[in-house]
């Protein structure tokens, strides 16, 4: 996620940022898979 970013891959970007779970701590990314992102943290302040 935050290597798409960079690399300007805004149509991925776009699918992935859809029902967002997880952020970047590092980048202020939002994804829908933690995987995608290089310092993942879960928005919802719950045990998860
Ligand atoms: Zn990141």
């Amino acid at each position: 996620m935050c290597k798409l970013k960079k690399d300007g891959r805004v149509e991925e970007l776009e699918k992935y940022q859809k029902d967002p779970i997880v952020f970047c701590n590092k980048c202020k990314m939002q994804a829908n898979d933690p995987c995608l992102l290089c310092n993942p943290r879960a928005i919802k302040g719950g045990r998860g």
